[in-house]
């Protein structure tokens, strides 16, 4: 697909030391639509939608902010732990508003495997589809989500 103007200028705001220091994309060379286009059709491959992911990564994070930074058990089978730091981030695709710079980490006790998520992890595949650029620091795996947090599809 092609790259428009548009989304050639949000690429340029993920460059390392733009929003954040390392920026978004990590070492992927892709051109952004291209990074978009492959992640919805993972997500799509597995019978879900980006909605449905971010709101299971929603649903765990607000169990866990009751720990306050501390991990705590989450029925039926997950350690929980949210913290935040200071200072807020704007989105890079330059919608309104910011982000509080909160990490996530869910542990499925079950599988033993954990994965991190920011806030502004939630919102950019709510509202963008976008998991990052593989090797980005804060790159979600749209698999390991859907593996680590039991995202199943909604059954009609
Ligand atoms: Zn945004």
């Amino acid at each position: 697909m092609k790259q428009t103007v548009q989304m050639k200028r949000i690429q340029e705001k993920m460059q390392p030391g733009v929003i954040t220091r390392d920026g978004f994309l990590g070492t992927d060379r892709r051109n952004l639509v291209d990074i978009l286009v492959e992640d919805d059709a993972e997500v799509r491959r597995m019978d879900l939608d980006h909605q449905a992911v971010a709101r299971r990564m929603i649903e765990l994070r607000d169990a866990g902010m009751r720990g306050l930074g501390d991990f705590i058990t989450v029925e039926p089978h997950y350690e929980v732990r949210v913290d935040s730091a200071r200072g807020k981030l704007p989105c890079p695709f330059g919608d309104p508003g910011v982000f509080p710079k909160t990490n996530t980490t869910v542990r499925n006790l079950n599988l033993d495997r954990e994965i991190v998520y920011t806030d502004l992890n939630i919102h950019m595949i709510l509202a963008h589809g976008f998991y990052e650029g593989k090797g980005a620091a804060f790159r979600v795996e749209p698999r390991d989500l859907v593996h680590i947090l039991d995202i199943a599809p909604e059954r009609e």
